[in-house]
């Protein structure tokens, strides 16, 4: 058999029907083999890009995006001989990170939980959850903590927005969290900040509370977190349907910026799938209308994702020029990694989406920054680099949420320096 029919021959071994949930409704990964898979052709990403975004049982936990870039597979045990074949057939170099990936999942959490109500950082929380949390919060400070549902989900769910304010005529800074629905740890780190600007006694702390108005987004894909929660711990999308086949839109591909112009994918059942249209997701417009609406006293806007320690400035999409304050953007960031390395002497690598991480295009920094008029914009991607990936510990939680708080506080000082803030 020549070569190109092998391919054909084992990618159709790949093709079997969907074994979609387990009894109890949830997907597991029970002997998931997790690979990172080095990409150095164009003929290995031709097919690492077909593989990713034919309906399969393979779970890409990156989009193969270009060249010269790495990407993980979760591989379930009926294809690891197939997907061996294939990586060796096409000279593939791949590191095996864990052979079960369930047990990953299952170590995620803590044994011992909070009662019902109680809410804290030493876990998970689900929607719902922070959802009371945050009104119970609001209750609590009612003079400065407002909170407010800047429209519904597909699934018709509310967004909630919470808006801290200490004094009128702060300027703001704007937090959008867990748009990619598993990315648990962003919203968790992000809600402990929002508890520090209430509650924190340290000076640095409360100058940044009572002199920036704060928004955050604490979700901003609920249906597709609240999905990751009841079903599949690794989706990633939004819930809304375009396709017979497969669920779901890459919300952070379908700003109105430059949308399908790289690193997207135009096929449904592909994880990065820009949509039919930009704005098609109604969580996307609901964002893009609520940022507008603000926009004119927003001078930070930061979008919080996990993972791989990253501190991302515009742009992303193919060929991009620099921004026109690419010096300042970088001065700042680097500022901010420095001073988060001193935290927990974790790395924070700083650069332009398509430098440092791959390219993506239709991403909400990109659109913050060109059509909201934002000029400081920052993707953050929280920990980990290898070894948890998206299933971060929640251990964890406290401490990549105290390294993320003093990234905050450096941004505001260096901006303040370069006269932005
Ligand atoms: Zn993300």
């Amino acid at each position: 058999m020549g070569r190109a029919i092998l391919t054909i021959f084992l990618l159709t071994c790949l093709l079997i029907v969907w074994n979609v949930e387990a009894a109890n409704g949830k997907q597991r990964y029970d002997n998931y083999g997790v690979y990172r898979i080095d990409i150095e052709t164009q003929e290995q990403l031709a097919l690492l890009q077909q593989l990713e975004s034919t309906r399969n049982e393979l779970r890409f936990l990156d989009y193969p995006a270009q060249v010269n870039m790495s990407v993980e597979v979760a591989v379930p045990p009926t294809n690891a001989k197939t997907m061996m074949e294939l990586f060796n057939m096409h000279k593939m170099h791949t590191t095996l990170l864990t052979s079960n990936l369930q047990k990953v999942i299952d170590e995620e959490r803590p044994v011992r939980r909070k009662k019902q109500g109680e809410f804290g950082w030493e876990d998970y929380y689900t929607l719902n959850e922070i959802y009371e949390w945050i009104d119970t919060m609001v209750q609590q400070y009612s003079t400065v903590l407002t909170v407010n549902s800047i429209g519904r989900t597909y699934e018709n769910r509310d967004m909630k927005v919470i808006k801290l304010s200490y004094k009128s005529g702060n300027q703001a800074i704007f937090i959008e969290a867990n748009i990619h629905a598993r990315e648990w740890i962003t919203s968790a780190t992000v809600t402990w900040i929002l508890n520090e600007l209430l509650t924190s006694e340290e000076p640095r702390v409360r100058y940044l509370a009572e002199n920036y108005d704060w928004y955050i987004v604490p979700v901003s894909n609920p249906d597709g977190f609240e999905y990751s929660h009841t079903t599949d711990r690794l989706w990633r999308k939004t819930r809304n349907q375009h396709n017979l086949l497969c669920y779901g839109t890459d919300p952070n591909r379908n700003f109105n910026f430059q949308w399908n112009n790289g690193g997207t994918s135009t096929t449904p059942c592909s994880d990065t799938y820009s949509g039919p249209e930009p704005e098609s997701e109604v969580e996307v417009s609901n964002i893009s209308n609520y940022v507008k609406s603000v926009a004119a006293g927003v001078k930070l806007f930061l979008s919080i994702h996990s993972r791989g320690q990253l501190i991302l400035c515009p742009f992303g999409y193919s060929n991009a020029p620099r921004a026109h304050n690419y010096r300042d953007l970088m001065q700042i960031g680097q500022r901010a990694s420095v001073d988060m390395y001193k935290v927990h002497n974790k790395p924070y690598r700083v650069g332009t989406t398509s430098d440092v991480l791959y390219v993506a295009s239709g991403i909400a920094v990109d659109w913050a920054f060109a059509v909201g008029g934002i000029q400081l914009a920052y993707t953050f991607e929280l920990r980990d680099q290898v070894e948890f990936g998206f299933i971060l510990p929640a251990e964890q939680i406290v401490p990549n949420a105290q390294e993320l708080l003093e990234g905050f506080i450096a941004i505001v000082d260096e901006a303040k320096v370069l006269g932005y803030m």
